[in-house]
This record gives structure tokens, sequence and C-alpha cells, in this order.
């Protein structure tokens, strides 16, 4: 049967595994979130481009609709003029026919300004499309990378979880709430080696003898007294054969 010294080292190295896989998934996640972010942010500014560039090709349409219909007039009146004698009649079809002229040259030059707009707007249409278009398979890749990630790393997890619960169970309760505080707290390193110099693994402050001695005899959980980490000792100056580490706890990985 392990110490409860022995049962906490053993449950932080579980711990400290766990730590690592979720932080890793973590940062996946992070990331590809980020990236998610940013591709509905390109969606929405090339979604509009891209109604500004419809209601350009709109409009061009529309002008080039209205050219058409005057062209369409103007041969109608010419048609007229060539049958008609009387000058009054011939005057006033003269007249319509300048004015349809006018208005056509008022046209073709909104036309122009139209597609040179259009131009441009195409151009900054393209290179959103094009940002888009990368950001969407970035966003594919990391999505990708965090699946593969969360499947490889599902059955670490799993036997981890489990032996984190059963490790966590042979602990008295109190102990435990207390090591999961400050595991916690103190960045992942809840229990600390006494160090051969005789100060605290965790926080370099120097531990009290007679609490070197109630660790060596390993029947109760000694705190640092400046740091409040549990405190061990390594195994090759602790006493006895019940202060052996489990092999489980020592080898990393
Ligand atoms: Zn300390």
């Amino acid at each position: 049967m392990a110490s409860p010294i022995q049962q906490l080292y053993a449950l932080q190295h579980v711990d400290t595994e766990l730590r690592a896989l979720r932080l890793e998934l973590g940062a996946l996640e992070g990331a590809a979130a980020e990236v998610k972010t940013a591709v509905g942010a390109k969606r929405s500014v090339t979604q509009a481009k891209r109604q500004e560039v419809a209601e350009l090709e709109r409009q061009r349409r529309d002008v080039e609709t209205r050219l058409g219909e005057e062209e369409e007039k103007t041969k109608d009146r010419r048609m007229r003029m060539q049958r008609i004698r009387n000058e009054k009649e011939l005057g006033a079809l003269r007249r319509e026919v300048e004015i349809s002229r006018e208005l056509s040259a008022q046209l073709e030059e909104s036309l122009l300004r139209i597609l040179d707009g259009g131009d441009g707007k195409l151009g900054e249409l393209k290179v959103l499309e094009d940002d888009l278009a990368a950001a969407e398979r970035q966003l594919v890749a990391v999505e990708q990378q965090l699946a593969e990630r969360r499947q490889a790393l599902a059955a670490d997890l799993e036997r981890l979880t489990a032996e984190r619960a059963r490790a966590a169970a042979q602990l008295e309760e109190g102990v435990r709430q207390r090591y999961d505080l400050l595991f916690e707290r103190k960045g992942g390193l809840a229990v600390v080696e006494v160090r051969k110099e005789g100060d605290c693994g965790g926080c370099r402050m120097r531990v009290p003898p007679q609490l070197i001695t109630q660790i060596h005899r390993n029947a109760d959980v000694v705190f640092c007294p400046s740091c409040q980490r549990i405190l061990c000792v390594p195994a090759s100056t602790s006493s006895g054969g019940a202060t052996r580490r489990s092999s489980s706890a020592d080898t990393p990985g």
C-alpha cells in the first residue's frame, strides 16, 4: 500500500499529463476559433463587395437598355422623316432626334463611369475573394488538425482520466481537495521534493529539520511552511522501503 504522499505524487504525475493534453487541445481550439472568426469577418466584407458589384451591374444593364431604346426611337424618327413632307412636323421630329442624341450622349457617359467603377470594384472583389478562399482553406486545415489531435489524444485522455479517478479515490477527501487546490493555484506543482540542500523544491525556502524527519516517517502529509505545497523526499534519501515511489510516478510519458 502506497503512502499518501506517494499516492499524491502519482496523482500529480497523471494530472501533469492530463494538463498537457488539455492545454494542447485548448490551444488548437483557440486557434481554430480565431481563424473561424476571421473567416466570418472576411465573408461579410466579401459579401458586401459582391453586392456593390451586382448593383453596378444592374445599373449598367439599365443604362444599356435605355441607350438601346433611344437608338430604336431615333431609327423610327428617321424613317418617319423620309415620309413626311410637312416642314412643321419635320422640324418637330428633328428636335426630338436632337434631344434623343443629347440623352444618348449622357447615357454613354454614365455607362463609361459605371464601367470604370465596375473595373475597380471587380479588382477589389477579386482580392477579397482570394483572401477569403485562403482563410477558408486555413480554417479547414486547422479544424482538421484539431479533429486529428482530438482523435489521437482521445484514448490517452480516457486512460488518464480513469487513472486519475482511481488515484484520487485512494486519497482522503480533505487531502485530495487540498491537493487539487494547490495543483490549480501553483501552476501544476502541488507536490514538491525537499532538495538535498534541505530547502523546498517549490519555493526554495528552508524546510525545518523536524518536518523533514516527519516526511521521512511517511505517515502524514507535510506541507511547506512558506508555500504550502506538499513536501516529499527523493527516493534515494528516503528511509526504508515504504517511501519507494512507484515506477509509474517516476517515469515520464
Ligand atoms: Zn515551499
